[in-house]
């Protein structure tokens, strides 16, 4: 992580980093709002690239408010990246979601259950969400990255080391324009909801496993959070810190300007519509 974010520790003060290819700083995830930012309205503004905070008129969560669905199906990543870009290596789609679901969220989902707001970002964009299936074939990664103590029985599902995990999410990402994974255990360590010590669910392993696998003058890598919480296990709730922002690689210059959660998708979009026009 330190590697990531240009040779220094994740702790106040982030040292902003502006260079070619990297572009570290600390943003904001309280989108002018009072209150401590929730991710229904903190990953659709993340998504979509408007303040859904504010068009709530506060912060909203952990589901996605149903003021925001229009702006959710309609601006959201994967939709700004299927617009801009076409599908590369024969595949149908040019985004991708990379995380797995147990069958017990789908059972869920068509019981009462709502979905969060990226899988309905990508049901709505027309994106299937990977199942158990996928997982098995290391065509998909856990949400705990290494898939132990993951629900169904399946002889094919982990544990797998995040080595191997990267190698999957990296599989993936050969084959989109964008591939996005969603990764929430700090925000379960952050309200002491696991049985774990919260430094084990910093997944350092599998980010620089990530960086070893791309090509910093062709791929981008981009991470980020809807809202603080693990940074502070004083409490147990999120937080109006900053939140760290990284963006690696080719495209990294075109996140300069990124001062805020809204300003992400934009970028993204710019960036995707560059290279697009590019190639
Ligand atoms: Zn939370």
């Amino acid at each position: 992580m330190a590697r990531l974010a240009g040779d220094q520790p994740w702790v106040a003060p982030f040292r902003s980093v502006t260079s070619d290819l990297l572009v570290v700083r600390a943003i904001d995830a309280t989108l002018g709002v009072e209150g401590l930012p929730q991710s229904g309205t903190g990953q659709a503004t993340l998504f979509t690239g408007v303040n859904c905070a504010e068009r709530v008129g506060r912060h909203f969560g952990p589901y996605p408010h149903s003021t925001t669905h229009d702006i959710l199906r309609d601006h959201n990543l994967f939709r700004r990246v299927e617009d801009a870009s076409m599908p590369v290596n024969g595949q149908t789609h040019a985004a991708t979601f990379a995380n797995a679901y147990p069958d017990g969220f789908f059972d869920w989902v068509s019981g009462r259950g709502r979905w969060t707001v990226t899988t309905f970002a990508a049901v709505e964009t027309g994106l299937s969400i990977r199942g158990s299936e996928k997982l098995a074939r290391g065509a998909a990664v856990a949400a705990n990255i290494t898939g132990e103590g993951w629900p169904d029985p399946d002889p094919g599902i982990g544990p797998i080391s995040e080595t191997e995990a990267a190698s999957n999410v990296l599989r993936l990402h050969r084959r989109h324009r964008l591939t996005l994974f969603e990764y929430y255990l700090t925000d379960k360590a952050g309200h002491g909801r696991l049985e774990v010590p919260a430094e084990s669910v910093i997944v350092d392993r599998f980010l620089g496993a990530i960086l070893d696998g791309l090509d910093a003058s062709e791929d981008t890598l981009i991470v980020t959070s809807d809202h603080g919480n693990i940074e502070d296990l004083g409490q147990k709730q999120h937080t109006r810190h900053p939140v760290p922002f990284v963006a690696w690689g080719y495209g990294a210059s075109h996140f300069g300007n990124v001062e805020t959660l809204q300003d992400v998708t934009p970028a993204i979009q710019r960036l995707l519509s560059r290279t697009e026009s590019d190639t």
